[in-house]
């Protein structure tokens, strides 16, 4: 069957990652049967050299026609490069907002997951490691107090500034369904997290999130307060499969999370919005330090490249066959400078996405 990709090589690393990911998806396709056809977009930094805006009208609309955006990352260095003398609104990274509000991704899905192999990168103890971990964290994207009323106003001579958190029902309705439905893919547990002891917003979450839960009986639901999510995260993360929260709370747990795995170069994330459609990337930025020299660690984007297989093709079995490709390669003991240690072999960009590809 024919599926239609996009790709946003972007900026620094991002084509060099993108073209690995790539190789790994032609092989998807060798060993299963499908057929991709590609569509490259340009976006941020190599937008606004071809068009003089990080994001145009062709972009948005070439991404909507796919089925899934695969990207690499977008920016380069704030102090030397000149798309950071343009204003605010002109520079790569309000392409990137542009383009996932154009997309309506209201749903963001951060994994982190400790490969046994690299746990000599996990800043936790052995015995909390125990066989490693592997959540999913389940991020609201587009509402909460980054999007809500914001001013600051003086009262009798006294700054005082605003931020409003709200939610309504619908919102919540969403994005709990979306974080029931990736459950099912996984061991069936969620973890709601809120602050449900102090806030409204909360408290109409869980009350939202109980009715959703209804509809799938299969699935386990716990609530938790995110305080004592964030410190359950490095006492005891094997506890959890998919935790589902707002934006704050999401944008500083997945923070957290991903820091317990260790390294940068191999955290995938996803952007999904109400149908199948998702816009996937890895977690890192463009690495303007090291682009163009072979030493980006290309994981984290053939990683996202595994659950845009999931998530917007439906893919399982493919995912899993790239997912355990990665496994095997780092068991053989290949690394990128990034994760590299003892005793392991240095490979380039190209020679690990080759790697990767020659398990499938
Ligand atoms: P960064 O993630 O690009 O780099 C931080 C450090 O990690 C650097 O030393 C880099 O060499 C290293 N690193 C990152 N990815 C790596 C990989 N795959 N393999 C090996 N090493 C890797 O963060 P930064 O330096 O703060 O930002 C650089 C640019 O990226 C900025 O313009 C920033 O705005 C942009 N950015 C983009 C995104 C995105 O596209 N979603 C996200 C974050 C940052």
């Amino acid at each position: 069957m024919e599926h239609k990709l996009a790709l946003i090589p972007g900026d620094g690393i991002g084509p060099e990652i993108v073209r690995e990911a790539r190789k790994v998806l032609d092989r998807v396709c060798e060993k299963y049967g499908h057929t991709f056809t590609y569509t490259e977009l340009l976006l941020g930094g190599a937008s606004i050299d071809a068009n003089g805006v990080p994001l145009t009208e062709e972009t948005v609309a070439l991404a909507k026609e796919s089925e899934a955006v695969l990207m690499g990352s977008i920016g380069g260095d704030a102090a030397t490069s000149p798309w950071y003398k343009l204003e605010p609104s002109k520079r790569p990274e309000a392409g990137l907002l542009g383009i996932r509000k154009a997309l309506n991704l209201f749903a963001n899905l951060r994994p982190a997951y400790l490969y046994k192999e690299l746990k000599a990168a996990c800043p936790l103890r052995d015995e909390i490691i125990g066989d490693g971990f592997d959540m999913m964290i389940m991020r609201e994207l587009t509402g909460g107090l980054y999007f809500g009323e914001r001013k600051t106003i003086e009262e009798n001579g006294v700054k005082k500034a605003i931020d409003t958190l709200t939610y309504d029902e619908n919102e919540i309705r969403r994005i709990a369904k979306r974080g029931f439905d990736i459950a099912m893919k996984r061991r069936k547990k969620v973890t709601s997290v809120d602050k449900a002891n102090v806030l409204d917003s909360s408290r109409l979450w869980r009350k939202v999130v109980e009715e959703v839960a209804q509809e799938y009986p299969e699935v386990t639901l716990e609530h938790m307060l995110v305080d004592n999510c964030a410190m359950q995260l490095v006492k005891d993360p094997k506890q959890f499969d998919v935790i589902l929260t707002e934006n704050m709370f999401g944008d500083i747990l997945s923070d957290e999370a991903s820091m317990v795995t260790g390294s940068i170069g191999m955290l995938s994330s996803a952007s999904l919005n109400e149908t199948k459609f998702g816009l996937y990337e890895p977690s890192h930025g463009s690495a303007p330090d090291i682009a163009g020299q072979d030493k980006a660690n290309p994981i984290a984007t053939i990683l996202s490249a595994a659950m845009m297989l999931r998530y917007s093709l439906d893919m399982d079995q493919e995912a899993d066959a790239v997912e355990a490709a990665v496994s095997a390669v780092l068991e053989k003991g290949y690394r990128t400078g990034d994760i590299m240690s003892e005793g392991c072999t240095l490979v380039g960009t190209a020679q690990m996405g080759d790697l990767i590809a020659a398990e499938i």
